[in-house]
């Protein structure tokens, strides 16, 4: 995903700035016939939305995004309503997700494809459909890096959106694959946690994401402004998430890209822990940080398994259970040799270790293991997608 900061002029923005409130007022009509009707998928709503959704002045290309960005709200809700972001059934959370239609803010990301905008990278400008038309030259501006990759990938979907006054245009690459690695020289187990981002069994980690000091002043500053419950104090806590979004984002990337340059230069593959496990471990945290933490270990899962593929290294998911109280080595297993959050002593062999190093070595052990398995079974090839981890980055054009 690169993205691109627009500069329009203020006819430009105008243009841009109604197109996106007509798609976004067109989409939540989508949405509450969906609601109403109970039609979810891509291909039913179309058939029961796209006539009026035109009638509204959007172009066919815009008119079956509208349709497929709702269709793709409910999927992700669905989702998170089966993973249990939104708690027990009958819970508060629950019935206040599932009682009403998703809406969607008058500024929320529009995509775009390559037949209603392209991006002329010479002349630095963007043409794209407006509801008064096409929009020729609009500037825009990005890093050296971004225009790099712009020029050497091919463009697939891209959102277009306003954040905080700035217009912006998110543009997923298509990005080249290496051959998988199909002779791995054994396996990077990593763990993820809270206190710990990741543990590697290769001795590597990236401690956790804010130091305490920083953690407890932001802390501070956000009672602080929710006791406020103005809409100035509302604004600057949506302002501060968002940084600390980009902050985890920037983390991740660096994080990922370490452990998959390892594993790339050393000739080995990588074992992750299948999604439930992570749930389990920020259950019992507060819902909003939860949320946050869950949200960071998922993208971080992502950024792991779509850079490894397109470095050509294998990833398997293993079973999550045990590994955090098994010694790596020795084989034990008790409860009570986990003593707290960092340590590990084994009350088989005595050993001590970091709790995390040593359940990165179970993770590793077992993706050998889930690897060799899935070569004596003949499988044509052993299990490098997901089990569990959703993956955005693979979205695809939409036809009519
Ligand atoms: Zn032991």
């Amino acid at each position: 995903m690169v993205q691109v900061r627009l500069l329009p002029t203020s006819e430009q923005a105008s243009a841009l700035r109604s197109t996106l409130h007509v798609c976004n007022v067109q989409a939540n009509e989508v949405s509450r016939t969906a609601f109403e009707r109970g039609v979810f998928r891509n291909h039913d709503l179309r058939k029961l939305t796209y006539r009026s959704v035109r009638d509204a002045g959007l172009g066919s290309q815009a008119a079956q995004h509208v349709i497929k960005k709702v269709a793709d709200a409910y999927g992700t809700l669905r989702a998170g309503i089966r993973a249990g972001n939104f708690g027990r059934p009958g819970s508060r959370r629950r019935i206040k997700a599932e009682s009403k239609p998703i809406t969607f803010r008058p500024d929320a990301a529009q995509p775009f494809d390559r037949r209603n905008m392209s991006l002329a990278l010479d002349a630095g400008t963007l043409s794209l459909w407006t509801l008064n038309g096409r929009l020729k030259g609009v500037p825009f501006a990005c890093s050296t890096s971004a225009r790099r990759t712009l020029a050497e990938c091919r463009h697939g979907e891209s959102d277009l959106l306003c954040r905080d006054g700035k217009w912006l245009l998110l543009v997923t690459v298509e990005v080249a694959e290496q051959p998988l690695n199909e002779e791995p020289d054994g396996f990077i187990g990593v763990d993820l946690g809270i206190a710990n981002i990741a543990t590697t069994s290769t001795g590597y980690r990236a401690a956790g994401r804010e130091s305490s000091r920083h953690r407890a002043r932001q802390a501070r500053l956000r009672r602080r402004l929710q006791a406020k419950g103005t809409k100035s104090a509302k604004r600057v806590l949506k302002r501060q998430r968002r940084r600390e979004q980009r902050r985890a984002r920037d983390v991740n990337h660096c994080v990922s890209k370490r452990i998959v340059a390892e594993a790339e230069r050393t000739g080995r593959g990588i074992a992750l822990e299948d999604l439930t496990g992570i749930r389990d471990r920020v259950r019992h945290r507060r819902p909003q940080r939860a949320a946050f933490h869950s949200w960071a270990f998922h993208q971080l899962g992502n950024f792991i398994t779509y850079k490894a593929r397109r470095a050509g290294v294998p990833v398997v998911f293993v079973d999550p259970a045990h590994t955090s109280r098994t010694c790596a080595d020795c084989g034990h297993r008790e409860r009570a040799d986990r003593v707290d959050q960092a340590l590990f002593i084994c009350r088989g062999c005595g050993v001590v270790a970091h709790a995390d190093r040593n359940a990165s070595r179970n993770i590793a052990r077992k993706g050998e293991v889930a690897w060799d398995a899935g070569r004596r079974s003949s499988a044509p090839a052993p299990p490098r997608g997901g089990v569990g981890w959703t993956r955005r980055a693979t979205r695809q054009p939409v036809g009519p």
